[in-house]
């Protein structure tokens, strides 16, 4: 089986996902594009790959149930012979107070975010550790640092990544498996599209540069850490937020 660069890019259906996905291709991944539901918006994201010389498969499924993440990481291994870089980007947000937070928003939130980059994680983390070779980027969030008001569950689920990400790099920098977590504030999405004027307005106070970031500013991110030259940074928490000033 000829052995070609690939990338599996979950939650690539769309946002900072599908700019990812796209980052990659250019630099030469063939890209798995993994995504829940929207499979118009995945099948776009493959042809706008395809469209600039490179490959990618649609992989539906979901990140937070082991039997998805098996078959999702199976085609693309079938496929392409090896695994190179996992970003592990599928997120959720849920927002409401933790005193009226519903079990199933908890349990959602944490599934999704947490139980996806574990299940994703360990199960490419294997493969990866046969190869000898390999770079897992997570994509965190500034509210697993600081918290926000209705946001309990993603920031937990947040930090949590962050706390993982240091736990996995450890374990796996013998078999020369780089582990890092980017950890983006503000970037123009559908997560963030339902932003109040006012609410965007106290956000771009915060950010010197005086704007959003974009998910292309991620992507550029996930390409530097996906490098095979950068062998010798692991464990290592990357913000890309243009220095959120806290008052
Ligand atoms: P988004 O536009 O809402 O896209 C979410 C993506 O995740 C979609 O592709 C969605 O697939 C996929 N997804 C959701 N649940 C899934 C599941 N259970 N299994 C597989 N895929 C799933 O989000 P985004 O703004 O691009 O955010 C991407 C990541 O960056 C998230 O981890 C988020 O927490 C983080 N982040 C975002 C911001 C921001 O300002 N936007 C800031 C900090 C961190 P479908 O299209 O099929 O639903």
């Amino acid at each position: 089986m000829k052995l070609i660069k690939a990338a599996l890019v979950t939650g690539a259906s769309r946002g900072i996902g599908a700019q990812i996905a796209i980052n990659l291709a250019e630099k030469g991944y063939a890209i798995g594009i993994n995504y829940s539901k929207q499979e118009e918006k995945a099948f776009n994201v493959a042809k706008k790959i395809e469209s600039l010389g490179g490959q990618a498969i649609l992989l539906q499924g979901d990140v937070a149930n082991k039997n998805d993440v098996n078959q999702i990481v199976n085609k693309l291994v079938d496929k392409w012979g090896n695994i190179n870089v996992l970003v592990n980007n599928a997120g959720i947000s849920r927002d409401v107070r933790l005193v009226n937070m519903t079990e199933e928003e908890w349990d959602s939130v944490i599934g999704t975010n947490l139980k996806g980059t574990f299940l994703c994680s360990q199960i490419v983390g294997q493969i990866m550790s046969k190869q000898q070779a390999g770079s897992i980027i997570n994509i965190a969030s500034i509210v697993g640092i600081t918290g926000r008001i209705g946001q309990a569950n993603y920031a937990a689920s947040k930090a949590e990544i962050i706390a993982l990400t240091k736990g996995f790099a450890v374990e796996l920098a013998p078999d020369k498996v780089r582990v890092n977590v980017i950890v983006p504030a503000f970037i123009g999405s559908d997560m963030t599209k339902n932003l109040s004027p006012e609410a965007l307005e106290n956000v771009l106070r915060t950010i010197p540069m005086g704007r959003m970031g974009s998910s292309e500013d991620l992507a550029k991110m996930v390409c530097f850490l996906a490098d095979q030259d950068m062998e010798y940074v692991s464990g290592q928490v990357f913000h890309v937020d243009c220095r959120i000033v806290q008052s």
